[in-house]
């Protein structure tokens, strides 16, 4: 955090000159309904300490301004916000300590003082804190929908995903939107937790409960698909998998190989070869060229995928599937040829290296890496597979 003392005294004037001017008004329309209303003098000596970067004594005094008049108490929630964005958690922290400190407090204000107090904690990274007056929150208001988000995002930052289940349980079953999802994720977490353990019966019930509170999660899915082929039943994870390709095809790369083994282990090689070109006409930019060409050339030769990949690559260039062709070309026996080729390839296992294999749809992060959780923006099941890119159209 800041010193209380440190901050430039320009960073603060805008900010409150525009409150007094929001009080102002709220005077001028209040005084022609009710009793004529002026700012009291102490509001000047406040902003004359603040002019003067005497903080800590203007601070002391507009929190004591607002015992005199609880309806002006607004202008003090709304300079504390803008303390904390700049990033001063520490004067936030001052004004909400100093108004639940006030006996005068109206029990109206108490929970939302609670929960402003609240985020300043958690800007502050004290997450025990924070955690304990959230609860206070919930404790006279039990459907305080804030509270119990805001606690859901602290115990999904300490990875508590039982905690996380409870409180998020309680608000599903209020109806509220988005938290299905955010459930069946901390599920998904708990059945990798259980799969990484040797569990794989917790990790299945644990996939399903996921599945239940999130119908269409992509992550459930291919875990269920990969308990069904751990034990064999390959039609059923096909099921599984060909769902994740309805609901999102941006994830096909990443079911590809569990779709290939498990085409091979029922439907066989000839359903599996057509659905995966009747995918490809459906959406050419899927980066599944290199795969593609494995299968062709398991099943059709090694003539057959270098001549899927040439007429790829006259539409869709992309470096990874340029590389797998030049691998094709140097496995070859004629020494001339594969000399001719070297050079390129290095050239492509450059360029392939600098590509990411994933991309965040919210905020753009890039990785090598899928995360369910993207790092960056901290959002659920944003990252994914990442298109050719092409200029062609
Ligand atoms: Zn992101």
């Amino acid at each position: 955090m800041t010193d209380l003392f440190e901050t430039p005294t320009w960073m603060l004037l805008a900010p409150l000159i525009l409150l007094l001017f929001v009080w102002l008004i709220r005077a001028k329309r209040s005084s022609n309904t009710k009793k004529n209303r002026r700012l009291p003098p102490e509001y000047f000596t406040g902003l004359n300490y603040l002019l003067n970067d005497e903080h800590g004594k203007a601070l002391d005094i507009f929190v004591k301004l607002v015992e005199s008049d609880w309806e002006i108490v607004d202008t003090h929630f709304a300079l504390a916000k803008i303390f904390r964005k700049n990033g001063e958690i520490d004067k936030a922290i001052k004004i909400h300590q100093g108004l639940i400190a006030r006996p005068s407090l109206p029990e109206k204000y108490r929970g939302k003082v609670l929960l402003e107090l609240g985020y300043d904690y958690l800007a502050a990274g004290w997450l025990d804190r924070a955690e304990g007056l959230f609860k206070e929150v919930l404790i006279n208001d039990r459907k305080s929908e804030k509270a119990k988000r805001n606690l859901i995002l602290i115990y999904q930052q300490e990875k508590d995903w039982h905690k996380a289940i409870d409180v998020g349980a309680d608000l599903f079953s209020e109806g509220k939107s988005g938290v299905g999802a955010m459930v069946s994720q901390y599920y998904c977490e708990l059945a990798d937790i259980a799969k990484s353990k040797g569990d794989i019966t917790l990790a299945a019930q644990n996939s399903r409960q996921a599945l239940h509170y999130d119908r269409g999660s992509i992550r459930a899915l291919i875990l269920l698909a990969d308990h069904e082929m751990n034990n064999g039943r390959y039609a059923q994870a096909l099921r599984h998998l060909e769902q994740v390709e309805k609901r999102d095809i941006a994830f096909f790369p990443v079911i590809l190989d569990k779709l290939i083994e498990c085409y091979r282990r029922t439907a066989g090689s000839e359903k599996l070869l057509s659905y995966l070109t009747e995918i490809e006409l459906q959406h050419p930019l899927l980066a599944i060229n290199e795969k593609h060409a494995m299968v062709i050339e398991r099943y059709q030769g090694r003539d057959a995928a270098v001549e899927y990949l040439t007429a790829r690559i006259r539409d869709y260039p992309d470096a990874r599937s340029m590389l797998s062709l030049v691998n094709y070309k140097t496995s070859q026996d004629k020494v001339g040829e594969r000399a001719l080729f070297l050079d390129l390839k290095s050239a492509l296992i450059k360029m392939q290296q600098d590509a990411t294999d994933y991309q965040c749809h919210h905020c753009g992060f890039q990785a090598n890496t899928l995360y369910w959780l993207c790092p960056s923006c901290q959002s659920w099941a944003t990252v994914k597979p990442t298109m050719i890119e092409t200029t062609r159209k």
